[in-house]
């Protein structure tokens, strides 16, 4: 081969391999994903089949798992409602948001929540839902095109009111299709009180893991804020005190939802949608089942059957699948990790992209994820977790690892573990009004002493 062919032929493919990155790089830049982020309310992973639920409460979520990625120790900021959401839009914990427990304001102005900036960047958004409850936030309803909460409480019975929301999200879809956009379908169920209807409530009522003989008071106390071992007043049902009586019964609200969740999916596959369309499935807090002899509710207390949500990722062939991520992250590294997605920057966060945790398995993350409600604050590692109760001036620190129930409170034997997690717990005071701060302390030694060598810390 001539030197003038030669040349020719590299000329040539350097072209093509040329206009091929230049189509790809259009291809990336110009159809960027549809995002549907789906909520239910109070969900516990280790409820759905996926996590490896005893169960089949969940079909459509696990093949949706299955062709995605699952974050086995996702941690949300505290076990209420309002202050969850304001830190998923937020990507900040509630002592910069400011939305505490029942405290439905942003007393800090906010730079910008999630739907403001994706509707800057020209999306189309919409919420969906029959949680009132967020209404009240301030601010959270900004940067939505559509927000249609559906209050038909008295109209319809509850069962037939997660039909009117998927209802409302699939004719959104229709209307949005050709647009780019942002669905947040956030579905009140499974929270209490526990009413799937017919045939969701007899699907797991008496199987096989059904126990008839496990039985507990009523609570005179509707919501059980004050008092344990007792079935909240609220979701009673004709008196019945079976305990799992009510367990099969929020495992039917998540089967009821599941159902809900596989027509909005048709829908998607009907029009193409799925092919760019990233879908998060996720929850807010979890509800104590019995755990710590709590039933029925999520108030007062920090342990993992509160705070460990599920978090599930799926992306039409985008992403390796399916995968399993079993490193400790955060609801407030979702926004980041869909701004990340999206190709969007901005910096007023305290989370972390969790997209390098995806597609190369690495992330420099913090070993800290921090909650907290009412008087309580807590710190958890992937192996620790330290409580704290302000009000009684006490702590408690659990090996997760050896102890997943947290039922051994080991303080007083684990001195070394117990001082350091205080003074973290303490740094969560000042380092969670700061944004971003807190990746800093855990950069190595070595890298530290580099990026002194360079100039760039102090
Ligand atoms: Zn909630």
């Amino acid at each position: 081969m001539s030197k003038k062919i030669f040349f020719k032929i590299v000329a040539g493919g350097v072209l093509i391999i040329g206009i091929t990155a230049f189509i790809g790089h259009c291809i990336i830049t110009v159809r960027k994903p549809n995002i549907i982020l789906i909520t239910l309310d109070a969900l516990r992973p280790d409820h759905l089949g996926c996590y490896g639920y005893k169960r089949n409460t969940s079909p459509t979520i696990d093949k949706l798992a299955e062709q995605g990625v699952i974050f086995t120790d996702f941690i949300a900021p505290g076990a209420h409602t309002a202050p969850s959401n304001a830190s998923l839009i937020t990507s900040t914990y509630p002592n910069l948001h400011n939305v505490k427990d029942w405290g439905y304001q942003f007393v800090q102005e906010m730079p910008r929540t999630l739907p403001v900036l994706l509707k800057e960047k020209g999306y189309n958004t919409a919420f969906i839902s029959d949680q009132i409850g967020l209404t009240s936030i301030q601010g959270f309803k900004s940067g939505f095109d559509t927000f249609d909460v559906v209050r038909s409480i008295n109209r319809n019975p509850l069962p037939k009111r997660i039909i009117e929301i998927t209802d409302s999200a699939i004719n959104w879809l229709r209307d949005n299709k050709h647009k780019k956009f942002f669905l947040w379908v956030y579905y009140l169920s499974p929270h209490g009180p526990y009413v799937p209807g017919r045939p969701y409530n007899k699907i797991f009522f008496q199987d096989e893991y059904y126990n008839i003989n496990k039985t507990i008071p009523i609570s005179q106390d509707s919501y059980n804020q004050t008092s344990i071992g007792t079935i909240p007043g609220y979701l009673s049902v004709n008196g019945i005190n079976d305990v799992d009586y009510y367990i099969s019964q929020y495992d039917g609200e998540i089967r009821r939802v599941d159902y809900q969740i596989s027509r909005l999916l048709e829908e998607l596959k009907k029009g193409g949608l799925d092919k760019n369309t990233v879908i998060i499935i996720t929850s807010d807090h979890g509800e104590a089942l019995g755990e710590h002899a709590r039933y029925f509710c999520h108030v007062n207390s920090l342990y993992d059957e509160l705070i460990r949500i599920p978090l599930i990722i799926s992306w039409n062939k985008k992403i390796p699948s399916p995968m399993v991520i079993n490193q400790q992250v955060r609801l407030i590294d979702l926004m980041p990790t869909i701004l990340d997605i999206l190709k969007i920057k901005f910096d007023h966060m305290q989370g972390q992209s969790l997209l390098p945790l995806i597609t190369q398995r690495v992330g420099n993350f913090p070993l800290f994820a921090y909650s907290e409600q009412f008087n309580l604050t807590s710190v958890r590692m992937k192996k620790w977790k330290l409580i704290y109760d302000q009000d009684s001036m006490r702590y408690e620190l659990y090996d997760l690892k050896n102890d997943p129930r947290e039922e051994r409170n080991i303080v007083a034997l684990k001195s070394g573990m117990f001082k350091f997690l205080k003074f973290k717990l303490s740094e969560y005071l000042s380092d969670s009004k700061v944004y971003n701060k807190p990746v800093k302390s855990f950069m190595r030694k070595e890298a530290k002493e580099r990026l002194r060598a360079l100039g760039y810390v102090q």
